[in-house]
């Protein structure tokens, strides 16, 4: 099996801060990290490559340090890894960001799978992975916390809110991945060493066949912010801390009754 993984550098931080004139998030001098569900995907595809052979590749589309989180997915499985970094991609929203990924998809192998993040810690919209999918016209399967190929086919269980979901879907497929059984393995110092030293492929817009320069970057977002602001925090609660839970409950009750609450 031939598998992508999407991958996404973000903000080490929950306190992301966002400038009030162009409503981006400010990311210069935040620490980066790998996207959380993205080592979530890298594991799944990996386990997915030990199960049925073939090669695990990892795309990500970002400034020249997201080779560093690309280094990270080598370490723990990815066999080849991509960057796509130019300021043309710069202000790209989600539709843009998903035509350069299955744009360079298309360019890069002949892929059986997609995998990505359920969402990113920073941007959190959920609608790469299935972006790319309408880009290549695929089929995609969402919320995967399982998979498995039996037929040529995928097997894929989903991880609903009511319950589980185990749907098929024809290959090739983009599948975007939860985080429940897919806990990301440890590099060892050795896969580490070894993932410092391999090289990681470098693309511009320019090398990317027929890339439409109108569909990437700002030129090709489709959203735009129209205002953004910190929302008021809340102000600080009360802990109730009797000895047991049974008197910490009476307390409760005590309080919403003097209150009128109840
Ligand atoms: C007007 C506007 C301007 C913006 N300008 C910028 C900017 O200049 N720089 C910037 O970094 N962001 C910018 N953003 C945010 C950017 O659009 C999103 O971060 C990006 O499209 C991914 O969306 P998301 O984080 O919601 O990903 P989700 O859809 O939540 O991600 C789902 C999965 O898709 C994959 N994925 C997502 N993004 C990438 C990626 N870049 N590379 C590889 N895989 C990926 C991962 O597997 C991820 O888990 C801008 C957004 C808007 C609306």
């Amino acid at each position: 099996m031939k598998i992508l993984v999407c991958v996404k550098q973000v903000p080490d931080t929950e306190e992301i801060k966002i400038d009030p004139v162009t409503g981006s998030l400010i990311r210069e001098g935040v620490p980066a990290i790998l996207n959380p569900l993205d080592a979530c995907a890298l594991e799944a595809a990996v386990r997915l490559k030990e199960a049925y052979g073939g090669t695990v590749t990892v795309l990500s589309m970002g400034p020249p340090q997201a080779k560093e989180a690309l280094k990270q997915c080598v370490a723990v499985g990815a066999d080849e890894a991509v960057l796509i970094t130019d300021r043309a991609f710069k202000d790209a929203d989600t539709l843009a960001t998903s035509y350069a990924l299955s744009m360079t998809a298309r360019q890069l192998d002949a892929f059986d799978l997609i995998v990505c993040g359920k969402h990113t810690l920073d941007g959190e919209t959920g609608q790469v992975g299935p972006q790319i999918a309408e880009h290549l016209d695929w089929s995609q399967v969402t919320h995967v916390m399982d998979m498995k190929v039996e037929e040529g086919k995928l097997l894929a269980v989903r991880e609903m809110e009511e319950g589980r979901e185990v749907v098929e879907a024809m290959l090739p497929c983009v599948v975007s991945v939860t985080k429940t059984l897919y806990k990301p393995r440890y590099p060892t110092i050795k896969s580490k060493l070894a993932a410092g030293k391999k090289e990681i492929l470098t693309l511009s817009a320019d090398e990317i066949e027929n890339l439409d320069k109108e569909r990437i970057g700002m030129a090709g977002s489709r959203t735009k912010v129209a205002k953004s602001f910190t929302a008021p925090t809340g102000q600080a609660g009360m802990i109730i801390q009797e000895e047991t839970a049974e008197a910490s409950g009476r307390k409760l009750a005590q309080i919403l009754l003097e209150a009128k609450l109840v």
